[in-house]
């Protein structure tokens, strides 16, 4: 007998290029609205491309970003996503106090809500940025009324990452439930299968036997991400970054359509909410 698929969650973080958190020494905050924007088309073609193979996703949400497109949060809504939020200002985590923590996560989630009409039940810091040393970040999220935080990469990397945490959806005692970005263990570590610069960096047969495996050998669902401006080929050049990052941030950007077309073909995909809170209510 055929085990049916398991359903994955397909997510998208919603920011423009400059604002990605590697970029942060070569362009301040108050250069951001001088920037040429770039989201909302790249946001309308992942839109489209969706609504092609008929897949629903989760698109965490920069409250900056929803604030100026306003009807690029309607069209994502009335597309059968799930809003969920990305942070009003995208501020790692982990540079923040617990106030101001409180004061972004708060804002983001109010603005999505009021200009949805949806409650807004999921959040995930920029760049991954809970970890060992702020956990007091899900109690706040808690407390904001949140219901599930996808913030957690379960592997070592320079910028962010908790190699120690669990793989998969966990209960935190605030009651929030973290379902962490996919990995797949290998060699007695924990290596990055679900997006970034590495989806773009390795051959894409590579990434989908690891998440192939994720269904098949842990049984569970993964979690996937990427970014607006990873399929804009057009994107204005930063000026006089160091090569890591520009390496990173550009590496076969113009392959990434074509890749993510592959993924929605060979995947089952879905939105966080659907998959990992209605599991959770029914005693999993
Ligand atoms: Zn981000």
């Amino acid at each position: 007998m055929l085990a049916p698929s398991i359903c994955n969650a397909l997510t998208i973080d919603v920011e423009d290029y400059f604002q990605v958190s590697a970029f942060a020494p070569y362009i301040r905050r108050d250069q951001w609205t001088a920037q040429e924007c770039r989201v909302e088309r790249n946001v309308d073609r992942i839109l489209a491309m969706l609504a092609e193979r008929e897949v629903q996703a989760t698109f965490f949400t920069l409250g900056w970003v929803a604030e100026r497109y306003p009807s690029l949060v309607r069209r994502i809504v009335d597309g059968g996503h799930e809003l969920a939020s990305h942070g009003y200002g995208h501020e790692r985590a982990s540079d923040l106090s617990p106030d101001a923590f409180r004061q972004d996560v708060t804002r983001a989630k109010k603005l999505l809500e009021d200009l949805s009409g949806n409650p807004v039940k999921g959040y995930r810091a920029p760049s991954f940025s809970i970890g060992t040393g702020n956990l007091w970040a899900f109690d706040t999220l808690a407390q904001a009324g949140y219901a599930y935080s996808s913030s957690v990469y379960p592997i070592r990397h320079d910028h962010y990452g908790m190699p120690d945490s669990p793989r998969f959806a966990y209960r935190l005692s605030s009651g929030m439930l973290e379902v962490p970005v996919t990995t797949v263990r290998m060699m007695n570590r924990n290596l990055p299968s679900s997006g970034g610069g590495y989806f773009r960096l390795l051959p894409y047969a590579w990434s989908r036997w690891l998440l192939r495996r994720v269904n098949s050998q842990d049984r569970e669902a993964a979690v996937f991400y990427f970014h607006p401006w990873e399929i804009d080929v057009g994107q204005p050049r930063i000026a006089g970054i160091d090569a890591k990052t520009r390496f990173r941030h550009y590496v076969n950007i113009a392959r990434m359509e074509d890749r993510l077309r592959h993924l929605l073909q060979d995947f089952r995909w879905g939105r966080m909410d659907q998959i990992f809170l209605g599991a959770m209510t029914h005693g999993g």
